[in-house]
């Protein structure tokens, strides 16, 4: 299997630390607010590759973080008169409630950053006894000049940064380049005791702190957003090397960004939707469905449209699944014959090609489209002469290559009695309302695809004709 390195630029073949195990790392969301589908692109990207390892038999250690004290956390907690923690508490319980609606599975451990305060404290000690960090009034730098290899994850050096930079001079740094480690105390702000008076940890040192704590000194992948890549990897790496002298982790990986008209989604351009307004409009299949079809490298343009191209796409999905469990019901054969075990052959090779694309670098663009030429092939070879083992596998094997996408996993069988409750619950609306017309309509539409409704002293039944 092959992963694009952001640290060497290239595709590299992917060697764990420790066979059959992965501990990776993604830098999660600061809890200070709804996320949007910028952030939902990531964080399904990163699931996604979560959810492929494990089809592949790895036993993924997967550690997200909630950045739940910082700058922004501070001022929307101000703002709404509540505590900085209990700003996080409500945030990471809507992170849950959006993520899980998104079928992005739960990290092995999402740790907030204000849990590891001591560690945090004892590593930044570390960097100060080593001579990486020093202190200037309560605040600690990290020295950038330092770490010799500074630069190397966004591939600049450090007279490259110094240029590029718009840094405010900040006459207490000994280089513009140094970056904080830890925070002295403002008034008003959460702060906790340290060996430099009171203070808060700056961003980048939670990551560093809470890998290093969960999954050890090297771990084997670690994972964000393109933004992310300089400064925050990039002085991740650096406080993380400097403190153990060994590498922080061996794979680097960078989703690119979803764009609204070429720009970035983001909260400052105020150009976002949240996932949970997405939600109410589009089922998840659609939303991860639209996310995937794109490679996690190459930048997705938003739009309506798309959105709406992409439900069209995943319908036609669940009607070949929704096919399938009918066929389930009507094949009289049960055994594979001659012509059926030459279709699960080939069902099998579409499923090697599916292997083939995902082991290169996580190409789900070409996976899905994979994915759509096999179920092509099964709506025009499997029915009901076919037997009913091949009508199995070949439901099983659309609902195997979804899983790791996160989609083709519902039946169709649920979604059909929930949507003729829905329907006789319309028609009773329309006869309270003496619309006879509309729950004439709608008898008459379920009658036609074999529902007849009866009215029973105790309520609408439905049955299949
Ligand atoms: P934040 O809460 O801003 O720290 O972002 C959480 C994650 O979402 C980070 O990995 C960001 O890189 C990522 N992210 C933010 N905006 C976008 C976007 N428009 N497209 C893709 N990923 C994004
Ligand atoms: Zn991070």
């Amino acid at each position: 299997m092959k992963i694009y390195n952001t640290l060497t630029r290239k595709k590299e073949e992917f060697i764990p630390i420790e066979p059959g195990v992965v501990k990776m790392y993604v830098c999660g969301p600061t809890v200070y607010n709804f996320f949007h589908i910028g952030n939902a692109r990531t964080f399904i990207i990163f699931d996604t590759i979560r959810k492929y390892l494990e089809y592949k038999g790895y036993d993924v250690k997967f550690v997200q973080n909630f950045t739940d004290i910082d700058d922004k956390m501070i001022r929307r907690a101000n703002e709404e008169g509540i505590t900085v923690k209990e700003l996080g508490d409500r945030f990471i319980k809507e992170y849950y409630r959006d993520a899980d609606n998104l079928n992005i599975e739960r990290a092995t451990s999402n740790p907030r950053a204000t849990e590891f305060i001591d560690e945090i404290i004892k590593f930044v000690q570390d960097l100060i006894d080593r001579g990486y960090a020093y202190e200037v009034d309560g605040d600690v730098y990290f020295s950038t000049k330092k770490f010799k290899e500074y630069g190397k994850l966004s591939g600049q050096n450090m007279e490259e940064l110094q240029a590029g930079a718009r840094i405010r001079v900040d006459e207490r740094k000994q280089d513009p380049m140094d970056f904080a480690v830890w925070k002295s105390a403002k008034p008003g702000e959460p702060a906790w005791d340290c060996p430099w008076g009171k203070g808060r940890p700056g961003w980048h040192i939670e990551c560093s702190c809470m890998s290093q704590k969960l999954l050890g000194e090297t771990i084997d992948i670690h994972g964000g957003g393109m933004d992310l890549v300089f400064p925050h990897h990039e002085n991740e790496i650096a406080q993380s090397e400097a403190r153990t002298g060994k590498p922080f982790s061996n794979y680097w990986m960078h989703s690119a960004y979803l764009n609204v008209n070429n720009k970035k989604m983001s909260k400052s351009l105020n150009n976002f939707l949240t996932a949970r307004e997405a939600l109410e409009k589009y089922d998840a299949d659609v939303i991860r469905f639209f996310m995937l079809q794109a490679h996690y490298r190459n930048q997705l343009n938003f739009s309506g449209e798309l959105l709406d191209a992409a439900k069209a796409s995943v319908e036609r999905l669940y009607n070949a699944i929704g096919n399938l469990e009918s066929l389930l019901d009507e094949v009289s054969r049960k055994e594979l014959n001659d012509k059926d075990k030459i279709f699960v052959q080939k069902l099998e090779e579409y499923k090697q090609k599916y292997i083939e694309k995902m082991d290169d670098d996580f190409n789900t663009a070409d996976a899905i489209s994979v994915i759509f030429d096999m179920v092509r092939d099964i709506n025009s070879s499997v029915d009901v002469e076919s037997s009913k083992e091949l009508v199995e596998t070949s439901l099983n094997m659309i609902r195997e290559l979804g899983k790791p996408l996160g989609i083709l996993q519902k039946t169709t069988k649920g979604s059909l009695e929930e949507e003729i409750e829905k329907l006789i619950e319309e028609r009773q609306k329309a006869r309270k309302e003496k619309n006879w017309a509309l729950a004439d309509k709608i008898r008459d539409d379920l009658k036609e695809r074999g529902i007849v409704l009866e009215d029973t002293p105790q309520g609408v039944r439905w049955k299949k004709i």
